[in-house]
C-alpha cells in the first residue's frame, strides 16, 4: 500500500477527535423495516418514527409488487443518461402525469433531490446572479448556488418582508433568483410563500421552491405547498419535488415551462452526466403518484395523527413557541415547535441531552433520531419527530406521555 499524503491522516484524526469531544460522532446502523411500520433493532421492534415516508407507501406490499412488476418487464437499470439512450417510455408517462397533476407545462426527472437541485440551480445561473435563499434551506439547495459561482445572500428564516428587503438592495446586475423550501425539513414550518411570490415578482426575481417535505402531503391533490397557497406556473417559475419522501421511492424532478426544462436537458451536469433513473423506478413512481391523488384517505389518515399528536401535546404542555435566530434552549424551554406538517421537532438545547432522550425513547419501543449540528445550529439539537399515516395513534399518544415524563425528570434535575 503506498503511504497516503502527508498531512491528511493527521487531519483525518483531528477531526475524528473533535466530533467525538462535542458529542456530534453519527453511528450509521443497518436497520430491517417491517410494512407496518417497525424497525428492528438488537431483536427488538421499535415503532419508527425518524423516516420520510409519510404515507407508509415505502415498505406498502403493493408499491413493492409495482416495482416488481416492472423491473420484470423492463429490467433493473437504465444502462445510460436521459440524454444518451437511457430514456424509456414509462419516464415520458411519469413526466407527463406529474405534469398533469402539478398543472406545469413540462417536467424533468433527475436521479435525486440532490442532483435535482445542483443541475436547475448550476443550469440557471451565472457568476454575477444573485441567489436569495431562507437561512434555513436544505444543504443541496446552498450548496447548489454556491457551486454555480452565484452571490449567495440569506434572509431571516419564513421572513418573506426581509427577502423583499435583500431583494430591493440588490444590484441591477445580473439576474435573482429566490430559493425556498416549501416545508422546512428539520424545523416542520411552512414557508411564507404567497408574499415570496410577491416579493420575487416585485423585484424581478424567478421564485424556486423545494416541495421534498410537502409533496403528498399538502395541497389539495397532494401536490405540495405552492398549490395549497394557490401558487401556480406564473408564481413559481421552478418547482421541484423528490420522490423519496411521501412518493416512498427514489428520485426527483424538476418542473416549469417548456423552455426550463429544454434549457435544463442543455445545461444541467448531474442530469446530463448521470444515469437515468431506471425505469421500473418510474413505473413505481407513477403508482405512488396514482395512490397519493388517487386516495385522499392516505392523507386524510396523516392529518389525522398531526392534528391529535398535537392537540394531546398541548395538554400535556409540551408545545413551545418559534426559535429566534441563534437561541440556545434549555431544560426549561425545551419543547415542539409549532408545526402543523408531519415533522414535529422536540427542541432539546444540547447533544448530549438529545442522544440520551432519543436512547430513553427506543427504550421504550420508538425509533426517534437526534438531530445535532452541523444539520441544525448551535444550541438547538433536537429530536426530530416523524408522523406518517400508517403509525397507530394509541402508540403515538404513548410517545407524548412519554416525552412529558422525561420532561418532568429533567425539571427536577
Ligand atoms: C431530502 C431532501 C432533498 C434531497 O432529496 P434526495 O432525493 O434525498 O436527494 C432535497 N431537498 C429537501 C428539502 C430534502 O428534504
Amino acid at each position: 500500500m503506498p503511504e497516503p499524503p502527508k498531512g491528511w491522516v493527521e487531519r483525518l484524526a483531528a477531526q475524528a477527535t473533535e466530533r467525538a469531544a462535542s458529542q456530534r460522532r453519527r453511528r450509521i446502523e443497518a436497520l430491517v423495516h417491517r410494512s407496518d411500520g417497525h424497525v428492528q433493532r438488537a431483536g427488538r421492534w421499535l415503532l419508527d418514527c425518524s423516516s420520510n415516508d409519510y404515507l407508509g407507501l415505502a415498505r406498502d406490499p403493493r408499491q413493492a409488487e409495482a416495482l416488481a412488476v416492472a423491473a420484470r418487464a423492463h429490467g433493473a437499470g437504465s444502462g445510460a443518461a436521459h440524454a444518451v439512450s437511457g430514456h424509456h417510455p414509462e419516464h415520458e408517462r411519469l413526466q407527463a402525469e406529474l405534469a398533469e397533476w402539478l398543472q406545469r407545462p413540462a417536467v424533468l426527472l433527475c436521479s435525486s433531490g440532490w442532483s435535482a437541485a445542483l443541475g436547475a440551480l448550476g443550469g440557471l445561473l451565472q457568476r454575477g446572479d444573485h441567489c436569495l435563499q431562507d437561512r434555513l434551506n436544505h444543504a443541496c439547495l446552498l450548496d447548489g448556488a454556491r457551486l454555480a459561482g452565484a452571490r449567495l445572500a440569506r434572509y431571516r428564516h419564513a421572513d418573506a418582508a426581509h427577502a423583499a428587503e435583500c431583494l430591493a438592495e440588490l444590484p441591477e446586475v445580473g439576474l435573482r433568483l429566490l430559493v425556498s423550501d416549501g416545508v422546512f425539513s428539520m424545523d416542520g414550518d411552512v414557508a411564507p410563500l404567497a408574499p415570496l411570490a410577491a416579493a420575487a415578482r416585485a423585484h424581478d426575481a424567478w421564485l424556486m421552491v423545494d416541495e421534498a417535505h410537502a409533496l403528498g402531503v399538502m395541497g389539495p391533490q397532494g401536490q405540495g405547498s405552492a398549490a395549497a397557497a394557490g401558487l401556480g406556473a406564473n408564481d413559481v417559475a421552478v418547482l421541484m419535488g423528490t420522490f423519496g419522501k411521501a412518493f416512498g421511492a427514489w428520485g426527483a424532478f424538476i418542473a416549469g415551462s417548456h423552455e426550463l426544462v429544454e434549457h435544463l436537458q442543455h445545461a444541467a451536469r448531474p442530469w446530463l452526466f448521470s444515469t437515468a433513473l431506471p425505469a421500473a423506478w418510474a413505473t413505481l413512481c407513477r403508482s405512488a403518484l396514482a395512490r397519493i391523488s388517487g386516495e385522499p384517505a392516505l392523507r386524510g389518515a396523516l392529518q389525522q395523527r398531526i392534528e391529535a399528536f398535537r392537540l394531546r401535546a398541548e395538554e400535556l404542555g409540551l408545545c413551545r413557541p418559534a426559535l429566534s435566530h441563534g437561541e440556545v434552549v434549555t431544560a426549561s424551554t425545551l419543547g415542539l415547535l409549532p408545526s402543523a406538517t408531519p415533522i414535529q421537532p422536540l427542541l432539546l438545547g444540547s447533544e448530549a441531552r438529545a442522544l440520551a432522550w432519543e436512547a430513553a425513547l427506543a427504550e421504550t419501543g420508538f425509533l426517534v433520531k437526534a438531530i445535532r449540528p452541523p444539520t441544525v445550529p448551535e444550541g438547538q439539537s433536537r429530536l426530530r419527530i416523524a408522523l406518517s399515516a400508517t403509525q397507530p395513534l394509541t402508540d403515538l399518544l404513548r410517545l407524548l406521555e412519554r416525552l412529558a415524563r422525561l420532561r418532568d425528570a429533567e425539571g427536577c434535575a
